[in-house]
């Protein structure tokens, strides 16, 4: 297995004023290649440390993938640092500086003396031709290893990773590992596993490893295999049981999240909706419409945050709101009812809840939110007993609504 150890490099990243996405994007993506990421390190901009953590990368892994310092600047060393540990020269890659010239030339602005510095790589050296900056990337060959330089902004690392450094390594892969992802919602973590354990204790190839984050929860499944579609035949089999055995739980493969998938399901159907938002204070709005093209059913909603506004201008009746509450079934149905004959929509939806910190009482404790939809002619509701902050509160209800809208 060949092991791989990711070695950013930059003071911001020491300092918390960036995360360091390169390395999750990186770390990503190696499997494919049939490379696992064993260590990841950061070090600022300082060479001696760098060439420390150099030394220690190079003992423990195979391959080391650094990012960051490539830059024109005082405070960019990697370079230098990584020749001088070799002992190889930096000499001038003439197409490079051609492409820094050209890129300055584009843009309508002198190249400066020390843009010419990036031109300079290390002897005997693959280069990594950079589109989208100025820095080119390299890969350096000594012995068994390998080290690869990468410059620090994600919009020219990625590219340059993705084409380059994986096609350099899938050349020589001799397996892959290829991953799907089952997104799950309305079922616990627990539970899940509760149904599935025996396939996650009896398989070794495809694993099936499930996570929890945001109140959603994702399995993965890993397929180590010669190439993609024996890994697919591997992962498929796996795939159709949990399926079977969740149900519409599983909501989506791969990438789309539930707002993609509820948005295409109603944008598919035709089918109109509008919300109306109390505890949410729009943020189901805001996240339906970050899908392209839901304006064809998305009619709009309504923020009723106040009594006197749930009752002024949605026309939920006085008598609900102070028998049963604002936060209540009675009144959730209200809104749904109300917002769906206002919006003249096929569905109505709308939530109501205490989100926190304050606002409890003795028999309506933080968490407790009411999510209702309404129809030509029935309206359900849904009592979801919420944990943790705020904003856990807020995001979860929103899950849930769109989560009830899918079904
Ligand atoms: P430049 O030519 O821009 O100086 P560079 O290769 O020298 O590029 P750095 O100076 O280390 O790279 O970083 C430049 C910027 O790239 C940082 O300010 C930050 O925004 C981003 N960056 C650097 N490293 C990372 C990382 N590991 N993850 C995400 N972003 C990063
Ligand atoms: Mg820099």
């Amino acid at each position: 297995f060949i092991k791989a150890e990711i070695l950013a490099v930059g003071t911001e990243l020491l300092m918390g004023q960036i995360a360091n996405t390169n390395a999750q994007h990186i770390s990503a993506r190696l499997p494919e290649v049939g490379i696992g990421v064993y260590y990841h390190t950061v070090v600022g901009d300082n060479p001696s440390r760098l060439k420390d953590c150099l030394e220690l990368a190079l003992k423990r892994a195979d391959v080391v993938i650094m990012t960051g310092g490539l830059g024109p600047t005082k405070d960019d060393l990697t370079k230098e640092t990584i020749a001088e540990f070799f002992g190889r020269k930096l000499v001038l890659h003439q197409e490079s500086l051609q492409k820094i010239e050209a890129f300055f030339n584009k843009l309508n602005r002198t190249m400066t003396e020390n843009n010419k510095k990036q031109a300079f790589l290390p002897e005997g050296s693959l280069i990594i031709e950079n589109n989208n900056g100025t820095a080119p990337g390299c890969i350096i060959e000594d012995g068994k290893k390998v080290v690869i330089m990468l410059p620090g902004p994600p919009k020219e690392m990625k590219p340059m990773f993705d084409e380059t450094v994986i096609g350099y390594f899938s050349k020589k892969a001799s397996f892959k590992i290829v991953s799907r992802f089952l997104r799950i919602f309305g079922i616990g973590e627990s539970a899940m596993e509760e149904k599935i354990i025996d396939l996650i204790d009896g398989q070794s190839n495809p694993t099936i490893a499930p996570y929890a984050k945001d109140g959603e929860v994702t399995l993965r499944i890993t397929a180590r295999c010669n190439n993609g579609r024996e890994g697919e035949e591997l992962i498929k089999p796996v795939i159709d049981e949990i399926r079977n055995r969740l149900g519409d739980a599983v909501y989506s493969i791969d990438n789309e999240n539930l707002e993609e998938v509820t948005g295409k399901l109603l944008i598919k159907n035709n089918i109109s909706i509008s919300f109306a938002e109390s505890c949410t204070g729009g943020l189901l709005s805001s996240r339906i419409t970050e899908i392209p093209g839901i304006s064809a059913v998305f009619s709009g909603s309504m923020v009723t945050y106040s009594n006197e506004i749930k009752a002024g201008c949605l026309g939920v009746s006085e008598d609900t709101l102070n028998t049963h509450g604002a936060v209540s079934s009675s009144t959730a149905k209200e809104m749904a009812v109300n917002i769906r004959k206002q919006m003249n929509t096929k569905l109505g939806v709308s939530v109501t809840g205490i989100a926190g910190p304050g606002g409890a009482t003795e028999n309506k404790p933080i968490g407790l939110v009411y999510v209702a939809l309404a129809d030509e002619n029935d309206v359900a509701c849904t009592e979801l007993n919420l944990w943790g902050d705020r904003n856990r509160i807020r995001n979860n209800t929103v899950l849930n609504a769109l989560d009830m809208i899918r079904r």
